[in-house]
């Protein structure tokens, strides 16, 4: 739609890829993770980034996250009005890894990103609470990272993430630690925070029975991009 002749930012897509390309090292040793990517994320889609083990899952994720540059072609997100690299509750990304902080316990590892957003103490940790509930997770508020199995701690990653509302939500094998029953639960916590916060989400995985739960894919093989939905 579009007033007076100008865009509203709401109807553009969320992340823009542009002939999209990343190089990790140079000379003999370049890895093309990425190789001329050319696609986009619209608000509230829900998409499926399929590939195998190296085909440049995790990169697309960063490179659409704002936490990676790409080394040719361009990222842009029209509908987040500018790059979302230090500007809180745009982006949330779920890593891969273990990315919880060992000397915090589970509730101060989900309020830290909204305390260093500029929230209070109170509300963070009121929005943390929440956001750990929905995984089912009050149980474990106390706990250390240390304390949690594989999956418990990637269930609090993306609590983490959910707590601070973001417009999108790149997750990164959000799944992959996770029995079914569990992977499900994490996926439909997934689909109804995307739902209420009418934010796009987009899940890097190479389990089937995931990506089947979004509407959208993206097939990666070799850090080659085909974009189209899912049958
Ligand atoms: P996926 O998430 O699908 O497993 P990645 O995006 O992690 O794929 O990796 C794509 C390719 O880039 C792989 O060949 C991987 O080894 C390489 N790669 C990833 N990160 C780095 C890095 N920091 N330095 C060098 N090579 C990397
Ligand atoms: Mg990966």
């Amino acid at each position: 739609m579009s007033v007076h002749g100008i865009d509203n930012q709401e109807d553009q897509p969320l992340v823009q890829l542009d002939a999209v390309g990343c190089t990790y090292g140079a000379g003999e040793r370049a890895v093309v993770a990425v190789h001329d990517a050319t696609a986009r994320v619209l608000a509230g889609e829900h998409l499926a980034v399929i590939g195998p083990s190296g085909s440049g899952k995790s990169t697309l994720l960063h490179l659409m996250a704002g936490l990676l540059p790409p080394t040719s072609g361009e990222v842009t997100w029209p509908g987040l009005g500018g790059s979302p690299a230090g500007r809180p509750g745009l982006v949330g990304t779920v890593f891969q890894g273990p990315s919880l902080l060992p000397p915090l316990d589970v509730l101060e590892n989900v309020a830290l990103p909204l305390l260093l957003a500029g929230g209070d103490q109170q509300a963070a940790n009121t929005d943390a609470e929440r956001a750990l509930a929905a995984l089912g997770l009050t149980s474990l508020e106390h706990a250390l990272p240390e304390e949690l199995s594989g999956g418990q701690a990637q269930r609090v990653a993306v609590a983490r993430v959910l707590a601070t509302r973001p417009r999108l939500i790149c997750a990164d094998e959000p799944t992959g630690q996770l029995d079914r029953h569990n992977a499900d639960h994490v996926v439909d916590v997934l689909l109804a925070a995307a739902s209420e916060l009418g934010a796009a989400i987009v899940v890097a995985t190479h389990d089937p029975h995931i990506s089947r739960r979004l509407e959208h894919s993206w097939q990666v093989d070799d850090g080659r991009v085909r974009t189209g939905a899912l049958a």
